[in-house]
C-alpha cells in the first residue's frame, strides 16, 4: 500500500455517552496502520448535553464548533473546510460503525475514489422502521445510477476532498450528505466501492429521524432532478401517454362511445412537456 495522508473527521450532536470510546477506537486502529499520517477532527454541533467538555479534554484531537446546531451535512462540511489531507474518512460518533473496519477501507484506496461500508451484512441494526424505506431508496439509487447501490446513505466512507469540493454548493447541510455523495460519484465516474460492514446499536438517541416521510420525498426528488432526470422523466412520460392511448384504442375498438378529444390532447401534450423537462434538466445537468 501507498502512503496516505487522510483527515478523520466526526461530526458530533449530543453524544456524550458515546464519543469517547469511538475516538479511543479510532486512535488505536488507525496508528497501527503503516505508512499513515492523519488528524482527527470533530465537529460539535451545538450540543446541549456534556459533549463540549468531554471531547475537550481528549488529547490529539481537534476539536471545531458550531454556535448552533446546523445539521450533519454542516458538521461534515466545517470539517473537510479545516481538514489538511487529501483523503476524508467519516463516521458517526455514536458507536453505531465498526472502527475496525477502516484499516480495509483505506486498503482500497489505492484503486478507488471512493470506498464505502456498506451496512449490509445480516443481523446489523439498522432499525425496522427505516429499513423499507432504506430498501426502496437503494434500489430506486440504483436504477438511477445503472448500477448496484448496496448501501446509499452509509455514514462509514472515505473519499477523496476534491470530489466534495468540486461539487460544494450541491452538498446539503442537513442529512443527505452523504447520498448525494454516492450519487455525485457513481453519476459522475468517481471510482466508487462498497465493502460490506457491521452496524451496531446506538449509544444514546439519534437526534434525526433520517428517513421521516418529508425528508424521503425530498430525497427522491433530488435524486430523480440532480443525477440522470431522463431516467424519470421518459419513463413517466410514457405512463402519461399510456392514459390517451388506451381512451384512443377503447373509442376505436366501439368500448366507449364518446371520444374525449379535449382529454386526448392536453394528456398527450403533458407527455410531450414532462419528456422534454426531462431532455431539458439533462442539458442542465451537463452543462454546469
Ligand atoms: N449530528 C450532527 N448534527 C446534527 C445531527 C447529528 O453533527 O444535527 C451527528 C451525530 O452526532 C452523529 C452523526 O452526525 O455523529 C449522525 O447522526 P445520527 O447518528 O443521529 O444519525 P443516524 O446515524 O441515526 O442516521
Ligand atoms: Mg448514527
Amino acid at each position: 500500500m501507498k502512503p496516505i495522508q487522510l483527515s478523520i473527521i466526526i461530526p458530533v450532536y449530543n453524544e456524550e455517552k458515546a464519543v469517547t470510546k469511538v475516538i479511543n477506537d479510532i486512535k488505536d486502529t488507525v496508528s497501527k496502520i503503516p505508512d499513515i499520517e492523519y488528524e482527527i477532527i470533530l465537529i460539535n454541533d451545538g450540543s446541549t448535553d456534556n459533549s463540549l467538555q468531554i471531547i475537550k479534554q481528549i488529547q490529539g484531537i481537534n476539536v471545531l464548533e458550531h454556535s448552533r446546531n446546523k445539521g450533519y451535512g454542516a458538521s461534515l462540511k466545517t470539517g473537510i473546510r479545516h481538514s489538511q489531507y487529501e483523503w476524508i474518512i467519516i463516521i458517526d460518533a455514536d458507536g453505531t460503525y465498526p472502527v475496525t473496519a477502516i484499516p480495509e477501507l483505506i486498503k482500497h484506496t489505492d484503486n478507488y475514489d471512493q470506498v464505502i461500508g456498506s451496512r449490509e451484512k445480516k443481523g446489523n441494526a439498522i432499525p425496522l422502521e427505516r429499513r423499507h424505506a432504506k430498501k426502496f431508496l437503494n434500489r430506486f439509487a440504483g436504477y438511477i445510477a445503472g448500477r448496484k447501490v448496496p448501501d446509499l446513505n452509509s455514514g462509514l466512507r472515505i473519499f477523496k476532498k476534491d470530489i466534495v469540493r468540486a461539487y460544494w454548493g450541491l452538498f446539503p447541510t442537513r442529512f443527505s450528505f452523504t447520498s448525494t455523495l454516492t450519487m455525485v460519484c457513481l453519476s459522475h465516474g468517481h471510482d466508487t466501492k462498497f465493502i460490506p460492514i457491521d452496524y451496531y446499536e446506538r449509544t444514546g438517541e439519534s437526534s434525526i429521524r433520517a428517513l421521516d416521510f418529508f425528508n424521503f420525498l425530498k430525497l427522491i426528488f433530488k435524486l430523480s432532478l440532480f443525477f440522470k432526470p431522463i431516467k424519470v422523466f421518459a419513463p413517466l412520460s410514457g405512463l402519461i401517454l399510456m392514459i390517451p392511448l388506451i381512451l384512443a384504442i377503447a373509442y376505436l375498438f366501439g368500448f366507449s362511445t364518446k371520444f374525449f378529444d379535449t382529454t386526448i390532447i392536453v394528456l398527450s401534450a403533458t407527455a410531450l412537456q414532462t419528456l422534454f423537462f426531462g431532455l431539458l434538466a439533462e442539458i442542465v445537468i451537463h452543462n454546469k
